[in-house]
């Protein structure tokens, strides 16, 4: 098979960059990643993974592992603070899926699941590492790693987030990601029998529910703050306790109730970015947060990083020029990311100006009819 490229080197170690390298390694790339962690962490919280995201997962062969150590359910169901039912979204089979519904998994068991696939698919990973400098020649990108060797590639994959280095390196005037005056806190708390994702809509926030093991489940609360801030550690607790008092809907109730001083409680700003066409300059590609970051709105952002790796590797098989398989590829992307980080962006906005329900749940249907299409 005539491939656009033949070595390939993957910068960043998440969702995408793994995904990435499992789908490339399938047509015998040869792959290098690196990953700025030395202990390749990802965060303590849980994640709502998508119908569509589940279709990603399982293209890249690791649904088994999903299913088994993650949990599958159907429909979204939206309430009102005081627990009545405004809207219960279906989550009909996604085309192209053996899968009907969404799921929920705990973050480090996801990417525990995609690290033990890359290993396997024969990519070379190192961990710790990162790029110096990345010069490019026509035909080939050379590149200086932090841990003073050097190596020359066909193409570099940027797939280090949202903050992305690469993309400060090499794409003067990209957009850098913007504060969208919302927060999000997240703890993992018993399921209390919840059986599928449940949002709960107030006047100043939302908090949703996803399941993610048979015993536990992830709660998410959406908070508006007009400026970005540090919460300290000792004032997450009581913070997100006071937060949840808006809501009298008999789950979140006790929820409030169990948390506790043990309770592993998180909080980060939210930001996003869209980065316009082109994704790619001669050699050098980015994927996943560095171009498209979204807000959590639609829970789709790690899917979004998934499913460039299968669309990147189809385009790879169709062969031609790098040139020719790097445009194919971010036009396919191009309308899905964008609808995704937009739409996310207006729901956060009527979330933080209490704005229209109805408007919320239209956006919410809308959106996820729309990524039923083939990818
Ligand atoms: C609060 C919150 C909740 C979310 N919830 C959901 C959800 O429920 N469902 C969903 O689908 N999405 C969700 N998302 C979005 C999802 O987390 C991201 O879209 C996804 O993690 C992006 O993956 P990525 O691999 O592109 O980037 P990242 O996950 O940011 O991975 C980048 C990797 O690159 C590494 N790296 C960084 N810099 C360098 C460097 N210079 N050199 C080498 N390596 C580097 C990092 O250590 C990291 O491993 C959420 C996001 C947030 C903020």
């Amino acid at each position: 098979m005539s491939l656009p490229a033949r070595r390939v080197l993957i910068i960043g170690g998440g969702f995408s960059g793994m995904s990435a390298a499992i789908q490339l390694r399938k047509l015998s790339v040869e792959v290098d990643l690196v990953e700025i962690d030395e202990d390749w962490r990802t965060d303590g919280a849980g994640i709502t993974v998508s119908g569509p995201s589940l279709r990603a997962i399982e293209a890249i062969g690791v649904l088994p592992q999903f299913r088994q150590q993650g949990v599958v359910f159907s429909g979204v169901e939206q309430y009102t603070a005081d627990g009545v039912l405004i809207n219960a979204i279906p989550t009909p089979p996604v085309p192209g899926s053996s899968i009907a519904g969404g799921g929920g998994i705990m973050r480090p068991v996801l990417a525990k699941i995609l690290a033990d696939e890359t290993r396997q698919s024969g990519t070379a990973v190192r961990l710790g590492v990162t790029f110096e400098k990345i010069e490019q020649t026509p035909d080939a990108a050379h590149v200086t790693f932090s841990d003073g060797t050097s190596d020359t590639y066909d193409l570099v994959i940027g797939a280090d987030g949202v903050f992305s280095s690469v993309r400060s390196a090499l794409f003067a005037g990209a957009p850098t990601p913007r504060y969208t005056g919302q927060g999000v806190w997240r703890a993992v708390v018993p399921r209390f029998g919840v059986e599928s994702a449940q949002m709960f809509l107030a006047k100043d926030g939302k908090v949703g529910f996803t399941p993610v093991s048979e015993e536990e489940m992830y709660l998410y609360y959406t908070d508006r703050r007009p400026t970005k801030e540090r919460i300290p550690q000792e004032l997450l607790l009581p913070t997100l306790k006071s937060l949840l008092a808006e809501f009298a809907a008999p789950v979140v109730t006790k929820i409030r109730e169990h948390l506790s001083e043990t309770s592993q409680i998180l909080y980060r700003p939210l930001e996003g970015m869209l980065m316009p066409l082109p994704w790619y300059d001669k050699r050098v590609l980015l994927i996943g947060d560095c171009v498209h970051a979204t807000t959590p709105h639609l829970a789709s952002g790690a899917g979004m990083g998934h499913e460039d790796a299968v669309v990147l590797a189809e385009e790879f098989k169709r062969g031609g020029s790098l040139e020719q398989a790097l445009e194919r590829y971010q036009h396919r992307r191009w309308e899905r990311c964008r609808m995704i980080v937009a739409n996310s962006g207006r729901l956060g906005e009527i979330e933080s100006t209490g704005g229209s329900k109805e408007e919320h749940a239209q956006i919410m249907s809308l959106s996820m009819s729309a990524l039923l299409a083939p990818i």
